[in-house]
């Protein structure tokens, strides 16, 4: 049928499968956008909206001291056995794509200050990540604005978004609307599980639609950018991912990992498959993972009452310290005092409501530490020693134990000391899992987003990006908006490869 053939069908709708559908019909192609859920941005929308995109006119223009020589430098002290063709692929086209977005009108970026998570040479003070800049939902087109998915809290609550889009809101809600100004095609309720071939090419898809099967037809190509196995206990398992399906940030029914399964069965080459975006999270009353990040004071213990890591930690790192023990650190306890009324003295995303916390026990209160310890269920003793050693620590400004107290990330958020006392009653211990962005191991590419086997051939006509791909970066998180930096530039290179 003639309207399910296109130049190319894009799998999945978050920041990458949007930024290669939004420049395909910019370049003319016919493409379709294919989602399995009834909205579009997936865990992208979820998301700040960092971009870790070096070099750009938008960092030169805020003054800013990024360069693609220095994010060169940092990434070469960061990465593990990189692939240097992917990663000069992705340092050069970095610019251009920023570039090329914000030559349209209806995308413009603007710089966040966020420190880099390692201090490592080549580390730009306050980091280098940009951000689309804000956007009210009645300057979108309709369409595109009914189709983004709210923000996590409201979604999970089953709220509608809100009324200005910002971070992951504003950069699902921008591409939306440039693939429809120039004449892209989306579809929701398509789950795709196969790919069909031709004499070894891709050339579409086979997806579920109202429990019936549909096959789509691509002339130039296919893109895989449909998120990663997060949300599918048994491929974490199988794969070792750290953490649980429950666990993870990623929206519910969204990335279980068809599509990197149908091009295995292709004979496509995967890696990185125990890897994923990780972070500690409240865990929720309902028994969901959350996301926390930015700590301002409190401390996290293990099971028997002891730090482990400095809590300060940019949170991928922190969830790696929770995943190198997790008999004693799954869940861990965030113990914070009154100082705050009984908030969380960090970000949460959701935080949840603290009575039915309290409620739930997954947030345990009293007035002393030695009470708290044993509504906790660990050592007294122990946690009372944590305390006053690290209370200590406070007084001296000094942490000899993990370091929270030097780096700039530390102070992003506490805007002061990081060493905070723990002495202000009530006390409350809530209870943090090893949750997720999402994992990122998966179908192994080339500079120009082709997947490739296991002897290196590549698969013609059929490309990925973002967490169906293995990452570039590897087992590291660099810097915020690296996940959704690199998922872009490789969409857009295979863009540019397929349209050649
Ligand atoms: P997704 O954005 O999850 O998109 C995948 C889409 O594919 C989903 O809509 C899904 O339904 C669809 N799909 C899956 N399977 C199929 C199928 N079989 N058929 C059709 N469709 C399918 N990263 C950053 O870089 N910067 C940030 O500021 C940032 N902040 C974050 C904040 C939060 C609270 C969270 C949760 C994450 C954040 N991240 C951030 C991480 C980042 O959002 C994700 O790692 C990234 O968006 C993943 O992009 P993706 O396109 O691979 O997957």
């Amino acid at each position: 049928m003639a309207d399910d053939t296109f130049d190319l069908i894009v799998v999945g709708s978050g920041g990458g499968a949007l930024t290669g559908a939004a420049l395909a019909a910019k370049a003319g192609l016919s493409v379709v956008v294919l989602e399995k859920t009834d909205r579009c941005g997936g865990t992208s929308a979820y998301s700040g909206g960092a971009c870790w995109l070096p070099g750009s006119a938008v960092q030169q223009r805020a003054g800013n001291a990024d360069s693609t020589e220095s994010a060169r430098e940092y990434l070469g002290h960061l990465l593990e056995a990189p692939d240097k063709d992917r990663v000069e692929a992705f340092l050069a086209h970095a610019p251009e794509l920023v570039a090329e977005l914000e030559a349209d009108p209806g995308f413009e970026f603007e710089w966040l200050p966020f420190p880099e998570y390692f201090d490592a040479p080549g580390r730009v003070p306050m980091g280098r990540s940009i951000q689309p800049v804000k956007i009210r939902r009645d300057a979108l087109p309709e369409a595109a604005a009914a189709l983004v998915r709210p923000p996590v809290e409201q979604d999970r609550a089953g709220l509608a978004g809100r009324r200005t889009l910002t971070g992951g809101q504003a950069l699902i809600g921008r591409l939306l609307a440039l693939v429809f100004r120039d004449g892209g095609t989306v579809r929701t309720g398509h789950r795709v599980a196969g790919l069909l071939t031709d004499g070894g090419r891709v050339t579409g898809v086979v997806a579920t639609v109202d429990g019936a099967s549909v096959e789509l037809h691509a002339r130039r190509g296919v893109l895989l950018a449909s998120g990663g196995f997060e949300g599918e206990q048994s491929l974490r398992t199988r794969s070792g991912v750290p953490g649980q399906a429950a666990w993870t940030m990623a929206p519910a029914g969204t990335n279980t990992g068809e599509p990197i399964q149908a091009a295995r069965s292709l004979g496509a080459d995967t890696a990185l498959l125990d890897q994923g975006w990780f972070c500690p999270g409240p865990l929720q009353p309902d028994g969901r993972g959350s996301f926390a990040l930015g700590v301002r004071s409190g401390l996290i213990v293990d099971a028997t009452g002891v730090r482990y890591a400095n809590e300060c930690l940019p949170y991928d790192r922190f969830g790696r310290e929770m995943a190198a023990d997790p008999s004693r650190r799954v869940p861990s306890w965030f113990v914070f005092d009154g100082r705050e009324g009984g908030r969380l003295p960090a970000i949460a995303m959701p935080e949840g409501d603290e009575a039915e916390h309290l409620a739930a026990g997954t947030w345990v209160r009293a007035g002393t530490i030695g009470e708290l310890a044993a509504a906790m269920g660990v050592d007294g003793p122990a946690l009372a020693a944590t305390v006053d050693r690290f209370n200590g620590f406070a007084a001296d400004g000094v942490d000899p134990d993990f370091g929270r107290d030097r780096d700039e990330y530390d102070t992003f958020f506490t805007g002061g000391p990081t060493l905070v006392p723990l002495d202000t009653p009530p006390f409350t211990a809530a209870r943090f899992v090893l949750s997720d962005l999402g994992t990122k191991g998966g179908l192994v590419t080339d500079a120009h987003g082709r997947v490739l086997r296991p002897d290196g051939s590549v698969i013609d006509g059929l490309y990925a990006s973002g967490n169906a791909s293995a990452s570039v970066v590897g087992a590291v998180y660099p810097a915020p908006g690296v996940p959704l930096g690199t998922a872009m530039v490789f969409a857009s290179l295979a863009v540019r490869h397929l349209s050649g």
